[in-house]
């Protein structure tokens, strides 16, 4: 296997992504890029500004002053707003559909272009998020789109986010995925689709170390 890989896996809200891309990265030792974290990064500080999300001049001016990075500590991706650690505020459905609506924004996905390109240009990432194939990375060495069932999706969403919080609506964990899903899906730049080379791993039957398995075959050449 040729060293430091670019691997990229796209895909909608749900289809496990985060856990198989973390599995992933972990298991060849390479950098877990969430490119999610960052687009809900910034939609936090928006949030928190009270900025409208349709609102393009302010956000483009919320661009030019806001400072994001990524870390990594203790062996997990943390990212940060004007300094301020955000990882852990930044996982909820309210900040996943403002995250939604403001990356339909081209001054927002420029913004952000640049610090994904730069954490993964040295290779050894695996780039997780909606548009790695198409448009981040598009000269990857493999590529993923993982995709899964509507209502696996949301079994999986309504798991996670209970195990966060407790009691969480089963209907609203819908609904929010499926708006999520056709905003990502329908937008005019770098809309959610699998790259016409990447490898479609349907993950509705199979489990997180079925997915990794036959992803590692496949970049052994197996
Ligand atoms: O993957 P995650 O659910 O954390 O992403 C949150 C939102 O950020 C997505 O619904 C999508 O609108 C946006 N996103 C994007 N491009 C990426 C990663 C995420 O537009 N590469």
């Amino acid at each position: 296997m040729k060293e430091k890989l670019v691997i990229t896996i796209d895909g909608p809200a749900g289809a496990g992504k985060s856990t198989v891309s973390n599995a992933l990265a972990r298991r060849l030792s390479y950098l877990y890029l969430d490119t999610g974290a960052l687009y809900r990064a910034f939609a936090y500080k928006v949030i928190e500004d009270g900025i409208l999300p349709g609102d393009e001049k302010v956000l483009a001016a919320l661009c030019a002053r806001i400072e994001l990075h990524l870390d990594n500590i203790d062996g997990s991706l943390n990212v940060f707003v004007d300094g301020a650690n955000v990882t852990k505020m930044i996982r909820c459905e309210e900040v996943g559909l403002v995250a939604s609506r403001v990356s339909a924004v081209s001054a927002v996905r420029e913004r952000l272009l640049a610090i994904q390109r730069q954490a993964g240009d040295r290779g050894g990432v695996v780039a997780e998020g909606r548009d790695m194939g198409t448009v981040v990375f598009p000269m990857a060495d493999y590529k993923f789109y993982l995709d899964a069932s509507v209502d696996e999706r949301v079994r999986r969403r309504y798991a996670e986010l209970r195990s966060q919080r407790g009691s969480v609506d089963y209907k609203k964990v819908a609904e929010d995925l499926v708006v999520r899903d056709r905003q990502d899906q329908e937008r005019k730049i770098a809309p959610l689709k699998a790259s016409e080379d990447a490898t479609i791993v349907d993950s509705t039957k199979m489990s997180v170390a079925e997915v990794v398995e036959k992803m590692i075959s496949i970049i052994r050449g197996a």
